[in-house]
């Protein structure tokens, strides 16, 4: 008997996957209906996003898991209605990739000082060369698939990378810091601090007054994680100071960015339209057929979340 398989997202993303999701399940030998309407009681798996349409899956009697197509769980992991395993996106082809090139893009922006060049109205000759990546201390907030990825490529082009995480971890080539006594160490030293930390009870405002306060003058927030780990008024007050130096923000307590939210005119701000990292249709695709051909072949699923931590 096929297994069936619920495509769970708003219409537009069906056109994207469809295909690519069709080929990878065919492709990992499945026997199975992919739609986007099913009885409940019919589906084994929902392949979904949290702005689906399905919010209650107690009708959902024989569903074996649920696989995000986003790595952010935040909007599903607290469903009390959800009983079975559910999986994240981790892609190191697509997702991670994609992270890892917007977080070196946006380091290297501000360590190279490039806005002066680029936005020079009078013309100035500011000759002041920008210092090596040696002496630009970066700290990442979030040591996870996407942390972990990009401490390795700053670390490869030099910077000296330090990471924090909620468990200890011994990661080699990095400053590796857990805690709120490692919080501290890891921000009184950033230059750069890029966050990439899971939305959770625990993780929001880790970035407040008083964390603002420990980080050197003038030091840039990258924040690719999600909008609830900064205190939004707490970051304007300490840009207005001079405290931050400038704050790249893709991310948001409430999206798209509202017109008359003070971030966007800020000139201490960057804002990026949520765009750090998508996840990719044809690659994701993969990682979802593979991960169902392990539910069905009794090996377990990867990338589970673990419900009671959030993330
Ligand atoms: P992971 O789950 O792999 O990593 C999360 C990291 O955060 C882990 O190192 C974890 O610690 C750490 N962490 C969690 N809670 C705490 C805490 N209370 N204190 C300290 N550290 C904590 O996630 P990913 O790396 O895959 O993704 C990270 C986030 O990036 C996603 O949750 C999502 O919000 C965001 N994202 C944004 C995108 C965008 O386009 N803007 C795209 C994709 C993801 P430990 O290692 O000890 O478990």
């Amino acid at each position: 008997m096929p297994i069936n398989i619920l495509f769970a997202a708003r219409p537009e993303r069906w056109a994207q996957y469809e295909t690519p999701l069709t080929t990878a399940l065919s492709d990992v030998g499945l026997d199975y209906v992919l739609k986007t309407d099913l009885l409940p009681e019919d589906v084994d798996y929902i392949v979904y996003a949290p702005n689906s349409e399905v919010q209650d899956f107690t009708p959902y009697t024989r569903l074996k898991a649920v696989m995000n197509i986003w790595a952010g769980v935040e909007a599903i992991t607290g469903n009390p209605t959800l009983t079975v395993p559910l999986t994240r996106m981790v892609d190191a082809e697509g997702l991670t990739q994609g992270m890892v090139e917007w977080v070196t893009g946006h380091v290297l922006r501000h360590h190279l000082g490039m806005d002066a060049h680029i936005v020079n109205p009078d013309h100035l000759w500011q000759s002041v060369a920008p210092p090596l990546s040696r002496e630009r201390p970066v700290t990442i907030l979030g040591m996870g698939v996407l942390g972990q990825a990009c401490a390795a490529a700053l670390t490869s082009l030099g910077f000296p990378v330090t990471g924090w995480s909620r468990s200890p971890k011994s990661l080699p080539g990095l400053a590796n810091e857990h805690g709120k006594d490692g919080l501290r160490r890891a921000l009184a030293t950033a230059q750069i601090v890029v966050l990439l930390l899971p939305d959770t009870p625990e993780t929001e405002n880790t970035l407040n007054a008083d964390s603002l306060a420990l980080l050197p003058r003038g030091a840039v927030l990258i924040n690719p994680g999600r909008g609830p780990l900064i205190d939004d008024d707490a970051l304007i007050a300490a840009l207005d100071t001079g405290q931050v130096g400038h704050a790249t923000l893709d991310v948001f307590r409430v999206e798209p960015l509202p017109q008359d939210h003070p971030f966007w005119a800020h000139p201490g701000v960057t804002v990026t339209p949520h765009i750090a990292s998508e996840t990719r249709p044809d690659s994701a695709a993969r990682v979802i057929a593979q991960n169902i051909r392990r539910g069905e072949d009794g090996h377990g699923f990867l990338h589970l979340v673990d419900r009671a931590a959030g993330y």
